[in-house]
């Protein structure tokens, strides 16, 4: 592996934007969000897209996320080589692509490893790990350029309840990170769980007026008030303008999540009442 300082001779494969793929004509701003390419060119082959630059201003944009987890949160770094089997190649920690950031490059290369070169990750440890062993490499193909169907492939959750942490096995952390991204996890942020719950309903929702009626309904508010629901509109709009989020809200990127607490302690008021009426199977608990 050698980077733009140090000259390489012979066949290359060239990984992300860099002097070589530029002269080519192949740079990661010509990309669209979460679009790679893996291009096949006499000299060389080129695995690139569009990735996320280490600015200042890029690192300031915290989101907030499940469990008021961050975009930092999700750039974690591994012990690399020692976390792929070769302690001995360690050079210490490196920070892994954002799993909310762009990150073509890397998924470029996970999807050449596995489209052309027969890879296969059923889990995050070694013995999940097809890989085909190959005296010299000789590949053959189209060139590929294409982004994810789907935009958003989150089903990371909370830092404390990781995504796959107990299956196959159990993986280390850093197995679990890099695995994630094998699976091209991540894409555009979005979040959910509760936003409309006693926290919230203390401190945001708290106007007498749409309180939910009825014994035992603390933590639910009137769903059918219309002063709630310009409420509603007014953080949104407010999240979307720029400005903070009030804690309990949950929001990142273009979305903005209104959820209910887990119950079902329903307003009794009669607007209410009629309105639950029309879903003919509702849960009456
Ligand atoms: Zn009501």
């Amino acid at each position: 592996m050698r980077t733009d300082q140090e000259k390489a001779d012979g066949q290359r494969i060239l990984a992300g934007e860099s002097e070589a793929t530029c002269e080519l004509g192949f740079r990661g701003a010509d990309f669209a969000p979460q679009e790679y390419g893996i291009a096949f060119q006499p000299q060389a082959m080129i695995l690139i897209g569009r990735d996320w630059i280490d600015t200042e201003a890029n690192r300031r944009a915290q989101g907030r996320d499940i469990g008021s987890l961050t975009l930092q949160s999700f750039r974690q770094r591994i012990g690399y080589w020692k976390t792929v089997g070769y302690p001995e190649r360690s050079v210490g920690e490196m920070e892994l692509p954002g799993v909310y950031d762009d990150h073509g490059t890397c998924c470029a290369a996970y999807d050449f490893l596995e489209r052309f070169c027969g890879v296969r990750w059923y889990g995050p440890r070694e013995v999940n790990i097809v890989r085909p062993s190959r005296k010299t490499l000789t590949i053959r193909g189209k060139d590929v350029r294409r982004s994810p169907a789907l935009k958003h492939r989150n089903a990371l959750s909370m830092a404390s309840w990781p995504f796959m942490q107990k299956q196959w096995d159990i993986p280390s952390a850093p197995e679990l990170y890099l695995y994630w991204r094998r699976l091209r996890l991540g894409g555009e942020p979005w979040t959910a769980n509760h936003t409309i719950f006693p926290q919230t309903v203390k401190t945001v929702f708290n106007d007498p007026e749409y309180q939910a009626q009825g014994p035992g309904r603390s933590s639910q508010i009137c769903y059918s008030h219309p002063e709630l629901v310009e409420r509603l509109v007014r953080e949104a709009r407010d999240f979307f303008g720029g400005k903070p989020l009030p804690e309990g809200l949950k929001a990142i990127g273009d979305c903005f999540a209104i959820v209910p607490d887990d119950n079902a302690h329903w307003c009794a008021c009669d607007r209410y009442q009629a309105l639950r009426a029309q879903g003919k199977d509702a849960d009456t608990g």
